[in-house]
């Protein structure tokens, strides 16, 4: 369904990169449904919350709270959070960036599930696992649907459980 449905746009948002677009994905009811019960499964009863990194993030993360019973968290890009924040600088596939979480969202001690769309090099990922650390919280597991295997986002994950649904 994810293969199916998936775009792929050349030389997006920079020449050279190649995009995959999930947006399609998600505007089908099943293949949503079924994205969030598979990146879900395996998890089960250990994690207290789900954060989404902004914003693909957010849709699945909101998904699989509901349907887990626990509540959201979001991390954001920077300047959209409007209380004391942690921020995280990584780099990424087309440049640099920062993701910023609420000092006061997760309590200490706390196990997070973390979903993203994509994994890529890894830096958007791990810049979200040492936001949860530094709220004295542990990252339960990672979960994307689609993994670009080729620039090796799990190796900079290393020690974390990594589900994704499809690696190209
Ligand atoms: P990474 O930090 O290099 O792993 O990049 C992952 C982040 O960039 C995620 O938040 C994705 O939403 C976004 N991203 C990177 N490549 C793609 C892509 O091909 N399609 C959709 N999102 C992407």
């Amino acid at each position: 369904m994810i293969d199916r449905l998936g775009a792929v746009v050349q030389d997006y948002p920079k020449p050279g990169i190649t995009f995959r677009d999930l947006t399609p994905v998600f505007a089908d009811g099943p293949a949503l449904r079924g994205m969030v019960d598979a990146l879900l499964a395996g998890y089960e009863g250990q994690f207290d919350f789900v954060a989404g990194v902004e914003a693909r993030g957010f849709l699945l993360a909101a998904a699989a709270a509901y349907a887990s019973e626990r509540g959201v968290i979001t991390i954001r890009k920077p300047g959209k959070l409007p209380r004391a924040t942690y921020t995280e600088t990584y780099d990424m596939e087309y440049g640099q960036n920062s993701l910023e979480l609420h000092v006061e969202d997760v309590p200490a001690g706390s196990r997070v599930l973390i979903l993203d769309d994509v994994l890529a090099t890894g830096g958007t990922l791990a810049a979200a696992a040492r936001l949860i650390e530094s709220a004295g919280s542990s990252v339960a597991g990672f979960g994307v649907v689609l993994e670009l295997g080729e620039l090796g986002g799990r190796k900079a994950l290393a020690g974390h459980n990594v589900r994704s649904l499809i690696t190209y």
